[in-house]
């Protein structure tokens, strides 16, 4: 099969276990993929998995990871009661295998995403954070912790210690 709507063979790098029931699947995209599988915040990959009759079946899963931090693809899948690919993965998925994956897809963006978060509005997450749920808010979103990381770097945000 070719085509932008082709599978691709991506290993994965890592297996994380998050919770009890949920895990990251870390992937090592191949450099020869990389064009392919570059990604805008919000956008989700999609696995295909054997469906234990000889076919197969897809299942999309949010990119987790943060385009721009430099750390790998990582999708994060959480087991469905009953569910056939979420535990078919957890159950199933090891640091070495190779996923069958369609690259990214969805429009479900932000609308400038090669521009870093502004400064107002680094501040105002970080100031509602600190007040409220630093820990939700903020690990929640690489991308924000990534420029509240340049921003303090650069002096121009002030992080108190705990
Ligand atoms: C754009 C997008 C992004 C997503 N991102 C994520 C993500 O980041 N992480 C994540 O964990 N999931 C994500 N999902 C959901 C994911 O794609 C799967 O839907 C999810 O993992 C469940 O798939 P499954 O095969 O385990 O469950 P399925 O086998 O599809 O079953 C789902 C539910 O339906 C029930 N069911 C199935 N068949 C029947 C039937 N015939 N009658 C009645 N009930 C039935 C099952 O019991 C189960 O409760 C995303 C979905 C979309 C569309």
């Amino acid at each position: 099969m070719s085509g932008p709507r082709a599978y691709h063979q991506v290993p994965v790098a890592e297996v994380i276990s998050e919770t009890g029931d949920a895990c990251s699947l870390v992937l090592a995209v191949p450099p020869e993929l990389a064009d392919a599988f570059a990604y805008r915040p919000g956008q989700f990959l999609t696995v295909r998995v054997p469906d234990g009759a000889g076919g197969s079946v897809a299942r999309c899963y949010s990119l987790s990871s943060s385009p721009h931090t430099g750390d790998l693809p990582t999708i994060t899948v959480k087991r469905i009661a009953d569910g056939y690919a979420s535990n078919w993965i957890a159950d199933n998925v090891r640091p070495g295998d190779v996923l069958d994956l369609l690259p990214p897809a969805g429009t479900f963006s932000p609308q400038h995403t090669s521009v870093q978060w502004t400064a107002a509005a680094v501040r105002t997450c970080w100031e509602f954070g600190a007040a409220d749920r630093p820990s939700a808010l903020v690990e929640g979103c690489a991308s924000l912790r990534d420029s509240i990381d340049r921003a303090v770097t650069a002096g121009w945000l002030q992080v108190a210690p705990p």
